[in-house]
């Protein structure tokens, strides 16, 4: 039985019944933690409050060593953190390998970033008096992390947040709490002081809710659905707290006539079906130019029919179960309503033959499905790609902005004008020329539209997690 994480230690609650952790390739239960209500929510916030005092109160440098220290010993133990993780989300070993040395790597990043977290100097406001700019923690942070990328997208907030000195309360999904849970545990004992980083287990509405409108949280830094986004921002709204807020996506890939085809292809592949397709990053939408349409289908065509869909722990599978029935039968309506729309199936548009147990669905091409379907205008997450014909640039920036969402997009073209006036003109906070979907933690990363606001990564996360103050020097003479 896996225990919340609070000052330091692994805490017993009792009292608010217990959340069963499913492993989606089995549907066996893998352990159980705590829905944590108000009052465990509160010893996490104020044991996080009081650590602040110490952690703000040394040296940045020394925070960054803390930190990295800490990063060190989590890759060290990855070989039993990524089986767990495999267990409680379906993705393939390999994928939860790499997921965690995301998470060190950004942890890194923020380390190193110890020596650059500046404020500034004003001089000769008047005469005698110059201004100084100081840049402060904010406090107490809660972080709420969705499933799909459990360590990853908590790396994007902890990092951050703890070298500009806060401390933090993290929410996992109430599906995917025990790697984050672990975690917690192996960077107190590798030497992050007790109370800087918390975790609590539970729902949305119960545990992440009480998070949000607990007074001391001074931030609420947030990944997951444009719906729950919305909620969370009123709430936050309601108390004048920051948010951060890394919302839903429908991300367009364009493929030009001049396109490197194969290339193209395979970024769709992996763009689309990394993770079973459930990356808010994920290519989501294709549009191709009619010239070449033929010729790129059939080279992903050919990838798709490839991937070998199966449990995340057995050797070679690339394609792992979705992380829930609900997801499943989500994604299955959205594909029949495109079917429905007129839409070809070029690939799968089916659950795989002779897998009783488990969410697994096929990776799924959709050719030509109405520009009004489900597919079109809502978010796919899951292993299915709509592919588009347009005739020319114009068509391909005018389709990609359709969306309600704005996160990421790519294009594939060998002409420079073109791909930048596509970098200039689609509303999205990342544009790929020429390239896989890699998040990188030198360049901010965030929504525009209904995929949020604030960034995430960069220097830039800095400044979502302090405050700047105005200091007026007057000389007494
Ligand atoms: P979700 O919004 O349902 O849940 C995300 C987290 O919020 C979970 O921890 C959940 O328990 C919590 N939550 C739910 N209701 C809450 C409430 N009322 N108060 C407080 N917390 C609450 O999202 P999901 O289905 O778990 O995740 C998938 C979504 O996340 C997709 O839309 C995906 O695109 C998005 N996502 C975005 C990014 C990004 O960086 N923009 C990255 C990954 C995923």
């Amino acid at each position: 039985m896996a225990e919340p994480f609070v000052g330091g230690e692994y805490v017993e609650v009792t009292g608010m019944g217990r959340i069963s952790v499913v492993d989606p390739a089995s549907g066996e239960e893998v352990d159980t933690v705590p829905l944590c209500g108000d009052e465990e929510v509160d010893r996490a916030v104020e044991s996080a409050r009081e650590a602040l005092a110490g952690w703000q109160g040394m040296p940045a440098s020394r925070r960054g060593e803390i930190l990295a220290e800490a990063a060190r010993a989590v890759m060290e133990r990855r070989d039993e953190l990524a089986p767990l993780l495999t267990a409680e989300q379906g993705k393939p070993l390999r994928e939860a390998r790499i997921e965690i040395r995301r998470f060190v790597l950004t942890l890194e990043h923020y380390a190193g970033l110890a020596k650059n977290i500046r404020g500034g100097y004003v001089p000769d406001l008047d005469e005698g008096a110059y201004g100084m700019i100081l840049r402060r923690p904010l406090g107490v942070v809660g972080a709420i992390v969705p499933w799909n990328f459990p360590t990853t997208l908590l790396g994007n907030k902890l990092g951050p947040a703890l070298i500009t000195g806060n401390a933090v309360v993290a929410k996992p999904a109430e599906t995917t709490p025990l790697t984050t849970l672990r975690i917690a545990g192996i960077m107190h004992e590798a030497g992050l002081p007790a109370g800087v980083f918390n975790v609590v287990t539970g729902d949305g509405p119960t545990t992440g809710q009480a998070l949000v409108e607990h007074p001391l949280v001074r931030k609420v830094a947030f990944t997951g659905s444009t719906p729950v986004g919305r909620k969370l921002a009123a709430l936050a709204a309601g108390e004048l707290k920051r948010a951060t807020l890394e919302l839903g996506g429908s991300d367009p890939m364009i493929v030009c006539d001049d396109a490197d085809l194969d290339r193209a292809a395979s970024a769709a592949s992996v763009g689309r079906f990394f993770n079973c397709g459930q990356a808010c990053l994920a290519v989501k939408r294709l549009y191709v130019f009619e010239s070449v349409a033929e010729e790129l289908v059939e080279k992903l065509v050919g990838k798709v029919k490839k991937l070998r869909v199966g449990p995340g722990t057995e050797e070679g599978v690339m394609i792992g179960p979705l992380h829930t029935p609900r997801q499943r039968e989500l994604v299955e309506g959205q594909v029949e309503d495109a079917v429905s729309s007129g839409a070809e199936v070029l690939a799968g548009g089916k659950r795989p033959d002779g897998r009783e147990k488990g969410n697994f669905y096929e990776p799924t091409l959709l050719l030509e499905p109405s520009h009004d379907s489900r597919v079109a205008m809502e978010e796919v997450f899951g292993p299915a790609l709509p592919i588009w014909k347009v005739s020319d640039l114009d068509e391909a920036i005018e389709r990609a902005n359709s969306s309600v969402y704005g996160l990421g997009s790519s294009i594939w073209t060998r002409d420079l004008d073109r791909a930048t006036e596509a970098a200039e003109r689609i509303e999205a906070g990342y544009t790929w020329i020429n390239s896989p979907q890699i998040v990188y933690d030198e360049l901010p990363f965030g929504g525009w539209k209904q995929s949020g606001y604030g960034k995430e990564h960069g220097i830039e996360a800095l400044e979502y997690y302090t405050e700047t103050k105005s200091v007026v020097v007057r000389r007494s003479s």
